[in-house]
C-alpha cells in the first residue's frame, strides 16, 4: 500500500524581493512500512520535503497524499491535528523540555493521542530504561537524541520523520541512532524517512531519494537492503 505521495509538488519561499524555487515539480511515493533515505547536498529541498509532509509547512502546488489523506487542503486547525495524529518528528537538536523530565518528555505528546504508547515502553524500545527520572541535560546528546526518538513514537505515528538526526552527534554515535531508527522501522514496520549525510545507512534503505536544486535527481530501490544486526 502507498502510504505517501507526493505529486508534483511545488515550494517557493519569498524573502523581500526574492524568490528561492525550493521544490519544483517533486514527486515521489512512499510505501507502508518503508525506510527511506533522502541525500543531498544543503540547501537541496530536503527539510523542505519533510516540513510538508509533517505539515508544519506547506505546498504551493501538486498533492501531498498521506494514509489517503490529501492534506494539501487543510487549514490551520486541521493541521495541527494531522500533525498530533500522523506525524512523528525527530531533529538535528533533539527539541527536548529542559525543565521537564526524560519520561515528562516523552509523555508530552504521547498524552496528546489515543493508541499512544506510555513512556516508560517506549523509553525500554531505545534502550533507556531507568533513565526516566533524569533532566535531559544529564545525559549525552546521543541520549539525548533517543530520548527525543522515544517521544516521536510514543504517540504510534504512522509515519516517522527524521531530519538529520545524527547532525549533532560524532559519527559512532550518529551511526547507533541510525541503527536504532531502522530497527523501530523494522519491528513495526513504521514508515520512516530520514534525511542524513550519511550515506552508509542508505544501503539498508528499501529506498533512496537524491535532490539537488530542489529536484529530485534519482530514485533507487533496494531490492535486498542490508540488514542490521
Ligand atoms: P541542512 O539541512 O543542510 O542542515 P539547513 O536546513 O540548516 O541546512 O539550511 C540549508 C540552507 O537553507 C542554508 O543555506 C540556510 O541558510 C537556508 N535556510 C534555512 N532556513 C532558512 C530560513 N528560515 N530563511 C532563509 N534561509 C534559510
Ligand atoms: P536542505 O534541507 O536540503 O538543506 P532546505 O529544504 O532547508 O534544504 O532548503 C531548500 C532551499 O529553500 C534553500 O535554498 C533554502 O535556503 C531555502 N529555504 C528554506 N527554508 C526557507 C525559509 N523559511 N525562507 C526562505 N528560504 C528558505
Amino acid at each position: 500500500m502507498k502510504q505517501l505521495e507526493f505529486g508534483h509538488v511545488n515550494k517557493i519561499y519569498h524573502t523581500g524581493t526574492r524568490e528561492t524555487y525550493a521544490l519544483k515539480d517533486v514527486s515521489f511515493s512512499v510505501r507502508q512500512g518503508e525506510f527511506t533515505v533522502i541525500l543531498g547536498p544543503s540547501g537541496a529541498g530536503k527539510s523542505t520535503i519533510l516540513n510538508i509532509l509533517g505539515g508544519i509547512d506547506t505546498a504551493d502546488g501538486g498533492t501531498v497524499i498521506v494514509s489517503g489523506q490529501d492534506i494539501t487542503g487543510l487549514g490551520e486547525r486541521e493541521l495541527s491535528r494531522y500533525r498530533a495524529e500522523k506525524v512523528g518528528f525527530v531533529f538535528q537538536f533533539y527539541n527536548l523540555i529542559p525543565t521537564l523530565t526524560v519520561s515528562e518528555n516523552v509523555a508530552l505528546m504521547g498524552e496528546l493521542k489515543k493508541g499512544s504508547i506510555p513512556a516508560k515502553e517506549a523509553l525500554d524500545r531505545v534502550g533507556l530504561r531507568g533513565h526516566e527520572h533524569k533532566f535531559p541535560d544529564q545525559l549525552s546528546g546521543g541520549e539525548q537524541q533517543r530520548v527525543s526518538i522515544a517521544r516521536a513514537i510514543a504517540k504510534n505515528p504512522e509515519i516517522l520523520l527524521c531530519d538529520e538526526p545524527t547532525g549533532a552527534l560524532d559519527s559512532e554515535t550518529g551511526c547507533l541512532v541510525l541503527e536504532q531508527l531502522w530497527r523501530l522501522c523494522r519491528e513495526d514496520k513504521k514508515t520512516t524517512l530520514i534525511v542524513t549525510h550519511n550515506a552508509g545507512i542508505a544501503q539498508a534503505a528499501d529506498k533512496v531519494i537524491y535532490v539537488k536544486n530542489g529536484e529530485i535527481t534519482d530514485i533507487r530501490i533496494n531490492p535486498s537492503p542490508l540488514k542490521i544486526s
